[in-house]
């Protein structure tokens, strides 16, 4: 049923799935619990995450605990085909191919949906947005789903604000040990890794300039200044815009960061943030890449409509040639570029996240029937739960308050 590129490429795929399950300690344990409980027994899930090493091991032990698992990809440039062929041979049912365009991807999504999802394990809105638009009629069947990034959150919370949710939806972004640690340090890392892989380039000396201070940013900037690049920030949000600056940061407008930058990095969330108009004043040869959400942060369209050509400068770098006579390259064609041109995320960081994600699913489960149509926080416990096993995994161990610390803090008339 399934539909990979290769079944052949599934040897390749396995050793990396098994490289990212060794290094997923928080995920193997509750696999362990998941074999034992199977909380998830005679259920169908429907996932779509970027589907690469950590994604099949997520499915994996969703599978463990006795789900049927039918996965896609969340980005048509992030999907690797080796893994897709991988967990296609372990019994999930993979819908994702590397590069299809716009409408084959859309037709996987469907393809995951159709089968009258239990659950539903989304990145980015896309699952809950065609589930609402094209399979009302599969949404009674519907106990809940996970959303893993902040732009889905905030799909969500339009779409409840609206009356529009039909079914419970926990907010995975939102936890602690999610978007402090991934969209932070995972961010942070895997965005360097993409553009130093993809352009063979230095860092140090240039400027680097950061579109948003979120916590995607915030890693990003981070990681630029430890590489040696003078750091720019646009934002919108003053306060955003002040913490920049006390964090060291230039901050400015992007018309006045379009002259000056070398490297551009938007992770806002947000639509074109970089136009055709911010492009025409870039220097010959910059750089621009996205970490924000799917390929609209940088204005391809006008890109294409507008340059006098267009060339591969290599594997994942795009010239365009302007009517101006420079030239600027875009990384991944403008998607994701740590996921696009790069393997995404560190496999500890996903550990987390997808650690997350799991016992998400397993809390719709358990709470099956109690939960109305909405978007709920993860419970602070769970995040907890997370913190605890990954500080076991670390073999670090806290400090824990004594009774007399405990009084203290819970008085207010000593
Ligand atoms: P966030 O809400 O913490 O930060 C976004 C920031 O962008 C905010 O400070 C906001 O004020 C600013 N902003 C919005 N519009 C802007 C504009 N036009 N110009 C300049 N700044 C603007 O969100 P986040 O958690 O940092 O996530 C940012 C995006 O990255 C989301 O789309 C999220 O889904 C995605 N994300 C990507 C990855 C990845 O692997 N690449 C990981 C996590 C999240
Ligand atoms: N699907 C949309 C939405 C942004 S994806 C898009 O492609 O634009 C951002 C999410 O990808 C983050 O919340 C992060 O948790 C997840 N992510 C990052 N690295 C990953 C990896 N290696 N495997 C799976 N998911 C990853």
């Amino acid at each position: 049923m399934s539909i990979i590129l290769d079944a052949k490429l599934a040897p390749e795929g396995e050793k990396k799935i098994q490289w990212a399950m060794r290094n997923m300690p928080l995920l193997r344990g509750i696999e362990e619990d998941f074999k034992s409980s199977k909380p998830f027994d005679g259920l169908k899930i429907a996932l779509s995450i970027h589907f690469e090493a950590k994604t099949a091991c997520l499915c994996r032990v969703l599978a463990a605990g006795g789900a049927q698992v039918h996965a896609s990809g969340s980005n048509p440039l992030s999907t690797q085909d080796d893994i897709a062929a991988a967990a296609d041979a372990s019994g999930i049912d993979v819908y994702a191919i590397h590069g299809v365009n716009s409408t084959e991807y859309y037709e996987h999504l469907r393809k995951v949906l159709h089968f009258g999802p239990d659950i539903i394990i989304d990145d980015g809105g896309d699952l809950v947005n065609l589930m609402h638009n094209e399979f009302t009629e599969l949404i009674p069947g519907v106990l809940g789903g996970c959303e893993e990034t902040t732009t889905g959150i905030i799909r969500l919370n339009s779409m409840a604000a609206d009356g529009a949710l039909k079914f419970p939806m926990i907010a995975v972004n939102n936890a602690m040990c999610k978007h402090l640690f991934d969209n932070r340090y995972g961010t942070g890392q895997s965005v360097w890794d993409g553009i130093n892989r993809t352009t063979n380039l230095i860092v140090a000396g240039k400027y680097v300039v950061v579109a948003g201070y979120g916590w995607c940013s915030r890693g990003i900037a981070m990681r630029a200044k430890g590489q040696g690049a003078k750091v720019i920030i646009t934002e919108i949000d003053p306060v955003k815009a002040l913490e920049a600056m006390m964090d060291g940061y230039e901050v400015m407008p992007m018309p006045e960061a379009a002259k000056l930058g070398d490297i551009f990095v938007s992770a806002t969330g947000c639509c074109s943030v970089i136009t055709g108009e911010h492009i025409m004043l870039m220097k010959d040869g910059a750089v621009l890449s996205n970490a924000g959400h799917f390929n609209v942060e940088v204005d391809m369209a006008w890109l294409e409509d507008n340059c006098a050509s267009k060339y591969d400068a290599r594997p994942n770098i795009t010239g365009y040639v302007l009517t101006n006579g420079r030239t600027v390259f875009v990384l991944g064609e403008g998607r994701l570029v740590n996921l696009a041109a790069g393997d995404g995320h560190p496999v500890e960081i996903m550990d987390m996240s997808f650690a997350i994600q799991a016992l998400s699913a397993r809390y719709i489960v358990e709470n099956r029937g109690k939960l109305s149509p909405g978007v709920y926080s993860v419970p602070d416990e769970l995040d907890r739960e997370v913190a605890i096993r990954k500080l076991r995994s670390c073999g670090i161990s806290i400090d824990s308050l004594t009774d007399e610390q405990d009084k203290y803090l819970n008085s207010w008339n000593l």
